[in-house]
């Protein structure tokens, strides 16, 4: 049975005033979050761990190598300098970037407060992450995954503390992008929820919260349906990527097109995430044709392989195609 509207409201704003507070009356404003462990240091770890240090936390960002950590400080502290020349950080970026310590291993998840897995979209590889997250780490501290489609609620069966496992979905390029959208699992507590929203706006980022774990959460939903059809259209030969992504700028006011977003956001990734998507019963969020698979398996896997829909230099800027080349 449904609540009245009024009960619902009244409700929500009784929870929204506890999320200041733990469950033993302990203050929740995330600052006394200080210590974040970051599981995974591509694209999206390595952001999440520098808007996470700009915050003031202190950062423990793992991968399963070393030269992948020391890539991810390499790309942050580049980031850092060019927020700190246009004025945007308000320490020196040395005081920022010493906030991240980088891991060879899982064992900081005993001393931290919050974990955010980002490692790569494999649903097994992320059980398995979160199984042994949940034997290491303190058994209040919240586990929230950076999933793009693979639900909450599997994630959770894997540990004892189903209610304190969460999505938090943040957009790439991190440093840039202000949206973060917070996804309950079946068992989230609402305290645990409430708690992911105020660690977003602790990061400066404005929270989307999405009440239920359905594929896809609700922004890849709404991306991935624009994508399948503009995939579609490509791959048909009615219009090229190029000019699909031109349209949605000049005709529906986006930032990029959404084969800019794809190239960005890594067409393997892309790929993944289609997959799941069709065997969650969301397929008709996918597209039809396999091009995005097509690219892949021939290496073309967006901005971070140098070429993806479009060509980019080695600094990562868009190239024109040379002549001889077969796009
Ligand atoms: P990525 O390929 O750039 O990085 C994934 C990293 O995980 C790699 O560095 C890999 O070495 C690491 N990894 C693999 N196994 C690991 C393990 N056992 N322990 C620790 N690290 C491990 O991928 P990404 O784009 O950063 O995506 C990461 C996650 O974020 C995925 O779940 C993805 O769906 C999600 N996501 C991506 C985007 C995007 O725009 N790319 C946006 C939102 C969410």
């Amino acid at each position: 049975m449904s609540l009245p509207r009024k009960e619902v409201d009244k409700k929500l704003s009784s929870l929204r005033e506890s999320a200041g507070r733990e469950e033993g009356g302990q203050p929740l404003g995330e600052k006394v979050v200080k210590k974040v462990l970051i599981v995974g240091a591509g694209f999206m770890g390595a952001g999440i761990a520098q808007v996470s240090a700009q915050a003031e936390y202190q950062v423990h960002l793992m991968d399963i190598q070393t030269a992948i950590t020391d890539g991810a400080i390499k790309e942050i502290r580049w980031s850092l300098e060019k927020l700190a020349a246009k004025g945007l950080l308000k320490e020196p970026w040395e005081k920022v970037l010493v906030r991240i310590l980088p891991e060879k291993d899982l064992s900081s998840a005993s001393e931290v407060d919050w974990i955010i897995e980002a490692a790569t979209e494999a649903e097994e590889l992320k059980r398995s992450l979160f199984r042994e997250l949940d034997q290491i780490s303190r058994p209040d501290t919240p586990l929230a995954t950076n999933t793009s489609s693979i639900p909450i609620t599997r994630l959770a069966q894997n540990t004892l503390r189903p209610e304190r496992v969460l999505g938090l979905h943040f957009f790439g390029p991190v440093p840039l992008m202000g949206l973060v959208e917070v996804v309950k699992g079946e068992k989230t507590s609402a305290i645990v929820f409430e708690r992911g929203v105020a660690f977003v706006q602790s990061l400066g980022k404005t929270p989307v919260r999405v009440e239920r774990d359905i594929p896809g959460f609700v922004m890849n939903r709404i991306f991935s349906a624009a994508l399948r059809e503009a995939v579609d259209l490509v791959d048909q030969g009615i219009a090229t990527a190029e000019d699909v992504d031109v349209g949605m700028r000049l005709g529906y006011g986006w930032n990029a097109g959404p084969f800019e977003i794809a190239d960005n956001a890594g067409l393997d990734t892309c790929a993944r995430v289609g997959q799941t998507l069709k065997a969650l019963g969301a397929g008709h969020l996918a597209p039809s044709s396999n091009l995005i698979e097509r690219m892949v398996s021939e290496g073309r896997l967006g901005r971070k392989a140098g070429k993806g829909f479009y060509r980019y230099s080695s600094e990562g800027k868009r190239v024109p195609w040379e002549e001889k080349e077969n796009r």
